[in-house]
């Protein structure tokens, strides 16, 4: 079988928190902590998790744009922490990053064909007439006139600001696109569009994605993959369809338990999430869900679980799937 994609193995970012005249580090953030998983060409995976999981750490890790602390990421057959500065300016043109806000990712005072074609300035040659060419083709792609390379970012809705994002993304035609919650500040038309908008986009230039976003629906339609992240770390990772159908996870139950339709089909398996996220600074001991799960015994609080094969296709790390799959 041939390499993933992207392969992420045992991924690490900690923040250093210094103190005291010498600003030694006294603690770390463990934002990423040992991240494992691979992502095929054309596929999509779902990142989600709650608020300072490390979703946008572990894309920035992948990036380059932090330092890892730890673990190797293969990308287009290369290990991506062993580049040099102009190998990795290579790599760089063939991962794209897709923001939040559009009205804040794009210079109000430049006109399309230069927000659009800021990567061709960036990475080729391309001048003048062939320049224009390939700006007004990443205009159409994404469903808007040639004329518009001609217009400011004010002129158009937030809808259309996603779609100038989106053009300037592939105008280089990466392998891999990175979507940081591509469409939460979109209203519910706009997004469906931009949902649209970027599934043709897979199917036409066979686009892989990496999708980070809050709203599991959004994510569920999108995805292929899911990892479910937890305090740095993967709870659960498969196949999106059968995550979303049957979630493994205790802290995947409680996580999907806040969509309507998936917590109302089985009353005995609702996991409610009580209190709040702990801090990365100092996570919990064993699994670093046990202060919220239920179903914590001793050993989730003395041991870590790994990441480990619970059904074919599915990844989970809590110590009573291991027990339930060894019994089987
Ligand atoms: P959200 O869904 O709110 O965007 P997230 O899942 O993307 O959150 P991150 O932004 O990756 O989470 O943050 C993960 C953890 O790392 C958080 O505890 C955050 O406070 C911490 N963190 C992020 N950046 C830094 C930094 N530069 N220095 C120290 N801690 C950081």
């Amino acid at each position: 079988m041939s390499e993933p994609l992207l392969k992420v193995e045992n991924l690490k970012k900690y923040y250093p928190i210094r103190s005291g005249f010498f600003q030694k580090t006294s603690h770390w953030v463990k934002a990423v902590d040992g991240v494992d998983f691979e992502l095929n060409i054309g596929e999509t995976l779902g990142l989600v998790g709650e608020s300072g999981c490390g979703k946008t750490t572990l894309v920035n890790t992948i990036l380059r744009l932090e330092d890892p602390t730890g673990g190797t990421v293969r990308f287009d057959g290369e290990d991506l922490f062993q580049l040099g500065k102009e190998e990795l300016r290579n790599t760089r043109r063939k991962i794209q990053i897709v923001f939040q806000d559009p009205f804040w990712s794009l210079n109000p005072r430049l006109l399309l064909k230069d927000i659009i074609g800021e990567p061709l300035k960036v990475f080729t040659d391309l001048k003048g007439g062939d320049y224009l060419k390939k700006v007004e083709d990443a205009l159409e792609t994404v469903g808007l006139p040639k004329s518009a390379a001609y217009q400011y970012p004010h002129e158009f809705s937030a809808g259309q600001r996603q779609r100038i994002a989106i053009a300037r993304a592939i105008i280089l035609e990466p392998k891999l696109l990175i979507l940081d919650e591509p469409t939460s500040s979109l209203d519910v038309l706009s997004q469906s569009q931009v949902l649209l908008l970027l599934e043709d986009l897979k199917k036409n230039l066979g686009m892989t994605y990496i999708l980070i976003s809050h709203d599991l629906s959004v994510v569920h339609y999108m995805s292929d993959k899911i990892a479910v992240m937890y305090l740095g770390k993967v709870m659960e990772f498969g196949d999106s369809d059968e995550v979303f159908r049957s979630p493994a996870h205790p802290y995947t139950k409680a996580l999907f338990h806040s969509i309507p339709d998936i917590h109302s089909r089985s009353l005995d398996d609702i996991v409610s999430l009580e209190g709040t996220v702990p801090s990365p600074v100092n996570p919990p001991s064993g699994c670093y869900f046990h202060t919220r799960c239920p179903y914590a015994t001793d050993i989730c609080r003395s041991k870590a679980p790994e990441l480990l094969r619970h059904t074919p296709g599915r990844l989970a790390a809590c110590h009573l799937l291991e027990t339930n799959d060894t019994q089987s």
